[in-house]
């Protein structure tokens, strides 16, 4: 890609505005802080830094520039989010000579994401047509007003098995694609038709607030209840939570949400003023969708119905939600009520105050499951120590299990076992390069990356003569290649990680003080070129005292006590 593009799309991007729509900043000198939306804490180790353009967590070492932060945010590779940025900045991007397989996906995938768009807008006008009288009376009697019919753009598929794919073609869609992003369907006879018909339609959003899905809800007894789009290009089944889109702010403002099941029970949440509530999508919570939900807040409070599948589904999404370390805390409505009728019966006021009182997460795991057999107890403790996240996390919990299933803390430890999911995410490299670097090497380094402007009196000075550490040397090569520029577009994650790492750290420093640490710099790099010629030297007299070459000798020795007056 071009990098004067990406420079341009940078350079109209305010840094603090785009971060802030995620995360809570408030300024601190010339940086911004936060605490991190990488990883849980509640302290603000996560800085932005506007002026040199980067942002850096001192907890996590989340690091990068800001096309780095919306890849990472949104769950994009750096591609997708240069694409989406151009977008939104008006900058026109030459892919150059791009793979052409590549470009037709992500020219495809524009082209499902308009369709998920203009679809969405055909809904709303189903619904606000005359035909639309059924569907109006459905969501009226569920009391959903015109705010949030609004804010969450419900719409109607009319009952017609052609009634999009014609829409579709009226405005130039081809059907294969239609098929392809998952809006029409085609049989085994090759028939093309409405996946949707007669339903209630949730379009659900990605964190960029896009289209990327909807999710059918029948008006009358049909089965099934709930007709969701299935994987597509742009949709990747359990990732998404359906309202965190909109919820998404408050979410970050609170540090909590609240999980729940059903689409109408996010509305109604909404309406009624939770605006932190999120639904699962489809059965139950993935570890994508807690790892997404867990990003943004450290505390998540379920909100499950009280019959035996909803407890069964909350005891499941509270123990990944435990295990990942967040705070949880479980509300199970009075059998009979769900979200929906308990707030429009009985206000929200009782709905807070049971959220209010909500059972820690654990415990209602553990009370919970004195309902199973023996064998499904331990089963469940197995599964829940094996996936919990840290040793630390493990050993904060191990006791309050086996007191809670009454059992031995020993015992507890010989039934756990792996998880039967795979770990959701690599540990970060055991053997980090930069770990291996001298406290000398790390300073001239750092130096190095904060001070562009002296970098060629560095080379002049022979830094690259004292860096023995393979990492540190590779290193220091791409940065005096950079020259005076500050942009490490060309180095390996490791190497940005360190280079937006030592800026987080070393930066704040004023000129005065830069000058003073090159005096001490150069000082360093004189003393140690002066030590290697003594060395040379010495090995030079050696030599000559060996073949016996008396005038090398006393010359050399001479040149070797000038050098040590020198030094
Ligand atoms: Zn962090």
């Amino acid at each position: 890609m071009n990098p004067q593009s990406i420079r341009m799309i940078k350079d109209r991007l305010d840094f603090v505005e785009l971060v802030g729509r995620y995360v809570h900043l408030r300024p601190a000198g010339e940086r911004w802080v936060a605490p991190c939306p990488f990883h849980h804490e509640t302290k603000p180790s996560f800085h932005v830094n506007p002026g040199q353009g980067f942002y850096y967590c001192f907890g996590c070492q989340a690091s990068g520039d800001i096309i780095d932060f919306y890849a990472r945010i949104n769950g994009l590779d750096f591609k997708q989010a240069v694409v989406q940025l151009a977008r939104e900045t008006g900058v026109e991007l030459d892919f150059g000579p791009m793979d052409p397989r590549e470009k037709k996906n992500l020219e495809d995938r524009q082209i499902f994401l308009r369709m998920y768009a203009q679809s969405a807008e055909h809904f709303q006008r189903n619904l606000e047509s005359n035909r639309g009288e059924n569907s109006r009376r459905y969501l009226r009697e569920r009391r959903v007003n015109a705010e949030m019919l609004a804010e969450f753009g419900i719409g109607w598929s009319r009952p017609d098995w052609h009634g999009l794919e014609g829409f579709l073609r009226s405005r130039g869609y081809a059907k294969e694609q239609a098929v392809t992003c998952g809006l029409l369907v085609q049989n085994e006879q090759g028939r093309i038709y409405d996946r949707f018909r007669d339903r209630i339609m949730f379009p659900i959003h990605d964190l960029a607030g896009r289209i990327v899905a909807f999710g059918g809800r029948a008006i009358d007894s049909s089965e099934p209840k709930y007709i969701n789009t299935s994987e597509t290009p742009i949709y990747t089944k359990g990732e998404h939570l359906y309202g965190l889109h909109q919820a998404r702010r408050a979410v970050v403002r609170d540090k909590r949400a609240l999980l729940t099941e059903g689409y109408l029970d996010v509305v109604a949440l909404h309406q009624f003023g939770f605006a932190q509530a999120v639904g699962v999508l489809g059965t139950a919570l993935t570890h994508s969708q807690v790892k997404r939900l867990s990003g943004f807040c450290s505390r998540v409070d379920l909100v499950f119905d009280g019959d035996q599948a909803g407890l069964k589904a909350a005891v499941r999404a509270a123990e990944m939600l435990l295990a990942r370390g967040a705070q949880c805390a479980v509300v199970t409505l009075p059998e009979g009520e769900d979200v929906d009728s308990l707030l429009h019966g009985q206000g929200p006021d009782v709905l807070r105050t049971m959220i209010s009182q909500a059972r820690d997460g654990l415990d209602f795991c553990l009370q919970t499951i004195q309902g199973y057999s023996p064998r499904e107890v331990v089963d469940w403790a197995g599964r829940f120590l094996g996936a919990v996240e840290t040793e630390a996390l493990r050993a904060f919990y191990l006791p309050r299990v086996a007191s809670g299933l009454g059992m031995s803390e020993l015992e507890l430890r010989r039934i756990r076992r792996k998880p039967d999911a795979p770990s959701p995410e690599p540990s970060p490299a055991v053997k980090d390069p930069v770990r291996t670097l001298t406290a000398k090497e790390r300073q001239l380094l750092a130096f190095a990356v904060c001070c562009p402007q002296w970098r060629e009196q560095l080379a002049c000075g022979g830094i690259a003569g004292v860096l023995e550490n393979d990492w540190a040397k590779a290193f220091w090569e791409k940065l005096s290649g950079l020259g005076q520029n500050q942009d490490p577009s060309g180095f390996s994650a490791e190497e940005k990680r360190f280079f937006f790492q030592v800026l987080a750290h070393d930066s704040a420093s004023t000129g005065r003080e830069d000058a003073a640490a090159w005096e001490e710099v150069r000082a360093f790099l004189d003393k140690h070129q002066l030590r290697n010629r003594q060395k040379k030297m010495l090995q030079a007299l050696r030599q000559a005292q060996n073949q016996g070459d008396e005038r090398s000798v006393s010359e050399l020795l001479k040149a070797y006590q000038d050098l040590a007056r020198e030094a």
